[in-house]
């Protein structure tokens, strides 16, 4: 037994729960502890006292992040045991002792069944970020069980100034939460090498989705031209490089991507790639060039549901700019990151700018996030990133 306050629920709202979907959401609560504190472990209960699941109290529109739906403690062998669990499902996917590869993702929030947890493994640097006050005050035993799991660590860096929710931010300091490493760090992709400033730049430093993409990116590249529309540090545009693209442009808006982008093009040996220091907007405007392949992966235009409709149209213009700057026989891999926006709608914003294309256009694939950021089946909202690959003639 324990004395961790009980959450009750409104009668009938156990069923997704029951589901094994990892949210609880204001809605469906009854009853709360007048003294229930922000990060608390929290027991929830049906309406009739039956118990349901453990987990993380948040103040906010989701109020318990579900961490086991058996009934224990949540203590050092229980971080353990996830995080242990985690790190299996990577070494099965063949992660680890990878000559080519040393970097990708460790913790996978709801994916790995921890929601809250994001933590990204840079060539034995760990980089952290708590999505949940919960998960915050859960620290000190994360640290502890990276350092009894994983062989090779170096250092483990808190990134959570950005991700925290309002409240606990402000207790929040970004730094190491054991070891040191430098920063930049250099770590290898495919076998290609990239700079990675995880301190500064966005995310927890690279954008480790798209590996298993930039390698279909590049069969495509061979004697093409080709444009990286939020291009970041280069990813890929090294890879369009190294197979035989004769021509590559890089366009981002943050200046800093772009300093670091230059680094990595000098360790890969591609001297053919341009940076252009604009806002994709902006290039369409200016650019009077065709081109062969054209990647497009925007930020997240929908952070939220309520954001969605202005996101729709923004994702359809994208697609119909670039289908007027792509050749015939082009090809465009057309990306969203949007958690709210769906392959579908995705889908149907593509379809609306290629009908007023009037090109024909036809799809080759639909891509999604790679295995080491895992999809709950119970949680579908995890499924993020979503992308088609046209042929446009
Ligand atoms: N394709 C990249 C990741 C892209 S993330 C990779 O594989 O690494 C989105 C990028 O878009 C960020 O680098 C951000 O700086 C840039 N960005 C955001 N808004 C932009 C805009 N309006 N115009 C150009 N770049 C933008």
């Amino acid at each position: 037994m324990n004395d961790y306050p009980k959450v009750f629920l409104k009668k009938g709202k156990e069923a997704s729960i029951k589901r094994f979907h990892p949210w609880v959401f204001s809605g469906a609560i009854q009853k709360i502890p007048s003294n229930i504190r922000e990060g608390d472990i929290v027991e929830v209960f049906s309406e009739q006292g039956e118990y349901l699941a453990t987990g993380h109290y948040q103040p906010d529109s989701i109020s318990v992040r579900i961490l086991s739906f058996s009934r224990r403690i949540i203590d050092q062998h229980f971080w353990q045991e996830k995080l242990q669990l985690a790190i299996k499902r990577r070494y099965d996917l063949g992660f680890f002792e990878n000559n080519n590869t040393n970097v990708f993702r460790l913790v996978h929030g709801e994916g790995d069944f921890l929601p809250g947890l994001v933590a990204d493994y840079y060539n034995g640097l760990v980089v952290v970020q708590f999505h949940s006050a919960g998960m915050y005050y859960a620290k000190e035993f994360i640290v502890q069980a990276l350092r009894n799991i994983l062989p090779h660590l170096k250092a483990i860096y808190n990134k959570s100034s950005n991700t925290l929710p309002f409240q606990i931010r402000s207790y929040n300091n970004d730094g190491f939460l054991w070891g040191e490493v430098e920063n930049p760090l250099l770590v290898k992709e495919n076998g290609y090498s990239f700079v990675i400033d995880y301190k500064e730049g966005q995310k927890t430093g690279f954008f480790i989705d798209q590996r298993e993409h930039r390698m279909l990116v590049a069969s495509f590249c061979k004697n093409k031209r080709v444009a990286n529309l939020f291009g970041y540090t280069g990813g890929f545009a090294i890879y369009a490089s190294k197979h035989g693209a004769f021509d590559v442009v890089n366009v981002d808006s943050s200046e800093k991507a772009l300093d670091i982008a230059v680094q990595n093009y000098k360790l890969n040996n591609c001297n053919n790639i341009k940076n252009i220091g604009l806002e994709v907007n902006d290039f369409f405007k200016q650019t009077d060039t065709y081109y062969d392949v054209i990647v497009l992966d925007p930020p997240a235009f929908a952070k939220h549901h309520i954001h969605k409709e202005k996101a729709l149209i923004a994702y359809k213009n994208i697609n119909a700019k670039a289908l007027k700057i792509i050749n015939s026989g082009g090809i465009l891999f057309s990306f969203s990151c949007s958690q709210a926006i769906s392959a579908i709608e995705l889908k149907q914003a593509i379809f609306v700018a290629a009908a007023n294309s009037g090109r024909n256009i036809s799809i080759l694939f639909q891509l999604h996030q790679p295995p080491d950021h895992p999809v709950n089946i119970y949680h579908p909202e995890g499924d993020y990133l979503k992308g088609f690959v046209l042929r446009v003639d």
